[in-house]
């Protein structure tokens, strides 16, 4: 793989030089070893970024002042330079954070430029004005935005805020996670060669103490942010004193139950896909498996060979299905989880071990999927995040005690109802406490609405909901008289 080296940062529209000689680097979560690196942002440089962005935002004839038709048009062109660097960034997103190649392909590498021509095609169709009553009620874009990504799925995750707040009329200050930050630099490229006018988006890789200062910085008006719940939680109390607007985004611990009538085999791909996806370093992912006791030993014994036969290796060779880790750090975290679902009493079917035999790959960060059964609810292993392919089965009776198991949780954000019986299935899905859900399998569509409820987050990416993040209603009352005026 080529190493990637970027020296400056995209601010107002150009390549900048950093303000200091701060580097992030970045080593592969496959071999250990380095794969490139950028600098890492200070505080002048985020000044210099929320500058711009405010420059452009407060342009009486800037970007917020453009032509829905003329925005998209800009929008479109960065959606067509993305496209024809795809493979690139699924391949450097792949490599930083052990995403399987073909799921990098699938979602870092083309889901941002559909999500750039979805938001491009709603704003064209969106009226902006509406008059109601005696009153004209008006959307106007928020203003500088600071988005705050994580590094699981940065490119897509980034999207879910950078396509609706753009096609919105905002502009943005993006700090992507120091775990992810080559595929940022690609991105600046893409926003280069197409054109975008200066300020509209920055881009400026940086660790946490940063981001808080970009959270926190005046010339900021709105603040998108994904990543876990304390931080989210941080990040809501600073905004809360500044009475900013605020978008979170943050973690989960979702239940996929499985009714007595479920057909496990016919669902096996869709199952992987729910709880395993990138190496279960996915937020919705359904990590909590809700067996009835019916049927309890048979779907232990179908995840447990599930994982087992699933192919563990290099995330860029394209018959890996379970891919490292994305960093020492977070393969210690994963295996302490283990440790303490063994003492707490759980049994553990499958996962005992680190992978060995793989060729090349010792400095990885490899954990072997582990599966736990006779998990209780309320343990540690059942209740807390844990990022990485670890699934806790629990027993429970019927479905009315599947539903208040699935609720037994401080998160809420997604999950999935596995069941041959459609309106049983959507009877239990509407009574999960979650943002989302889905009933036999799990995809967000762009669609639709997405985010969480408890400690899960607030506020909503995709859909058309997501515009309205981005925008803020102003009424203007016209007289009657003025009415009568202008109609005479
Ligand atoms: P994290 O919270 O550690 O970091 C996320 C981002 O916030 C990074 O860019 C980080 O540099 C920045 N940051 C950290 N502290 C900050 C502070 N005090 N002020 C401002 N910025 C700060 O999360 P992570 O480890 O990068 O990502 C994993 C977490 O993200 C998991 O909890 C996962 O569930 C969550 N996540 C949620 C969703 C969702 O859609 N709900 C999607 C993906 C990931």
């Amino acid at each position: 793989m080529d190493i990637a080296e970027y020296d400056k940062f995209l601010i107002d529209g150009a390549w900048q030089a950093p303000a200091t000689t701060d580097r992030i680097e970045v080593t592969s979560a496959n071999t250990g070893r380095p794969i490139g690196s950028v600098p890492a942002a200070s505080k002048r440089d985020i000044d210099a970024a929320v500058a711009a962005a405010r420059r452009a935002f407060d342009d009486p004839s800037g970007w917020a002042h453009w032509a829905p038709k003329d925005r998209a048009a800009a929008i479109l062109r960065l959606a067509d330079a993305l496209a024809a660097r795809s493979d690139r960034t699924a391949e450097l997103v792949s490599a930083q954070v052990g995403m399987p190649i073909n799921t990098a392909k699938s979602f870092e590498g083309s889901v941002p430029e559909k999500l750039l021509r979805f938001y491009a095609s709603m704003i064209m169709q969106t009226p902006s004005d509406d008059l109601r009553g005696e009153t004209l009620v008006t959307r106007r874009p928020l203003g500088v935005v600071a988005a705050i990504t994580p590094w699981n799925f940065p490119e897509v995750l980034a999207f879910f805020k950078l396509a609706p707040a753009l096609a919105a009329g905002c502009t943005v200050v993006m700090k992507p996670s120091s775990d992810a930050v080559l595929d940022a630099g690609v991105l600046a490229e893409a926003v280069i060669e197409a054109g975008l006018p200066p300020g509209i988006l920055n881009i400026v890789p940086a660790g946490r103490e940063i981001g808080s200062y970009l959270v926190t910085h005046p010339g900021v008006d709105q603040i998108s942010f994904t990543g876990s719940t304390p931080v989210g939680q941080d990040i809501a109390t600073n905004a809360g004193k500044l009475l900013r607007r605020v978008t979170l985004e943050l973690g989960g611990k979702s239940a996929a139950v499985i009714l007595d009538d479920a057909d496990l085999e016919s669902n096996q791909a869709a199952m992987f896909g729910a709880s395993l996806l990138n190496n279960g370093q996915t937020c919705f992912a359904g990590t909590r498996i809700l067996a009835p006791s019916s049927r309890y030993n048979e779907v232990v014994d179908f995840y447990t060979a599930l994982t087992e036969s699933a192919r563990i290796g290099n995330s860029l060779d394209p018959a890996t299905q379970i891919g490292p880790m994305v960093s020492a750090r977070q393969q210690e975290r994963v295996e302490s989880y283990i440790a303490k679902g063994i003492s707490d009493g759980a049994r553990l079917t499958t996962g005992k071990k680190r992978p060995t035999g793989l060729d090349g790959l010792e400095g990885g960060h490899f954990v072997a999927p582990a599966i736990f059964a006779d998990v209780d609810n309320s343990t540690t292993i059942a209740q807390e995040e844990i990022f990485g392919p670890v699934l806790a089965i629990v027993r429970y009776e019927d479905d009315a005690d599947a539903i208040r198991l699935a609720n037994q949780s401080i998160y809420g954000l997604g999950g999935s109802v596995w069941s041959s019986d459609h309106d049983r299935a959507l009877g239990v899905a509407r009574q999960i406490d979650s943002g989302t859900i889905g009933i036999n399998g799990y995809q967000i569509d762009v669609n639709a609405p997405y985010g969480g409820v408890k400690d899960s987050g607030m506020g909503r990416e995709l859909g058309p909901e997501a515009l309205l993040e981005y925008t803020e209603p102003k009424a203007i009352y016209l007289s009657p008289r003025m009415t009568a005026d202008n109609a005479g």
